[in-house]
């Protein structure tokens, strides 16, 4: 449960009524922004409303639509396939490791071997003919997934990679013998702040990137998507 006693938080919910700024806009949401982008070492954190619509949105920048599959662990909260459910793809789920209770890389090497296939640039699932267009592995109760395998993987299927960091806010893993915290070594990863996580807003989300282009983006999509006109 969150402890909310003894913290700033009344000070700060007074400061959001005086300032008459209760919007998702304003000073507030900027700096909870640039504190997410300082404490993880994300080049952009994009607040969202929660951690289901940052796995949504997540998905569609990396080009999930109706009918494609997406590789994912049966082993999490349900929220993680429901995202990719209300973008109208199917879970398509790849067993754990017992020591990191993330998507075995072994398990989903020998699975991509058996039913995967190349066409026209993109991978196909040749039992079903969907294409195959995403990897989410989740970092189940803040354990970090074993990451550097699966990015081998989606490197060499041109699979991106989704992070489902929504329970590991604070949790890191050496890569490349960097220190780097979790979400941040696939394409896009997404935090939680529902009132169950590390840290809580009540209800909120975020996707954290390096990438510039999906971080514009999420922030075109996430605000109405409005483009100027005369
Ligand atoms: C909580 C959680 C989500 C969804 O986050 P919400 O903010 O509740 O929408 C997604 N994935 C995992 C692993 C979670 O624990």
């Amino acid at each position: 449960e969150p402890d909310l006693v003894n913290t700033n938080s009344i000070d700060y919910l007074k400061n959001c009524i005086e300032s008459n700024w209760v919007s998702s806009g304003g000073e507030w949401v900027k700096k909870f922004e640039k504190y997410l982008c300082e404490y993880t070492g994300a080049k952009y954190a994009i607040a969202v409303c929660n951690g289901t619509v940052a796995l949504r949105l997540s998905l569609y920048l990396v080009g999930v639509r109706n009918g494609d599959e997406v590789l994912v662990t049966p082993s999490s909260f349900v929220a993680t396939a429901n995202a990719i459910s209300h973008l109208g793809a199917s879970p398509h789920f790849i067993d754990i490791e017992p020591e990191t209770l993330t998507i075995s890389s072994a398990k989903l090497n020998n699975r991509l071997e058996t039913i995967a296939i190349k066409r026209e640039g993109f991978l196909f699932n040749k039992r079903t003919n969907k294409r195959i267009a995403a990897l989410l592995p989740v970092h189940v109760f803040g354990i970090p997934g074993n990451l550097a395998p699966l990015k081998e993987i989606s490197k060499k299927w041109n699979l991106p990679i989704i992070e489902d960091s929504a329970e590991a806010l604070g949790s890191w893993y050496k890569y490349e013998s960097n220190l780097i915290h979790c979400g941040l070594i696939g394409d896009i990863g997404i935090l939680s702040f529902n009132g169950n996580k590390i840290i809580t807003t009540g209800g909120g989300g975020a996707l954290l990137t390096n990438n510039k282009f999906y971080a514009d983006q999420a922030r075109h999509l996430s605000t109405t998507a409005k483009t100027p006109h005369p």
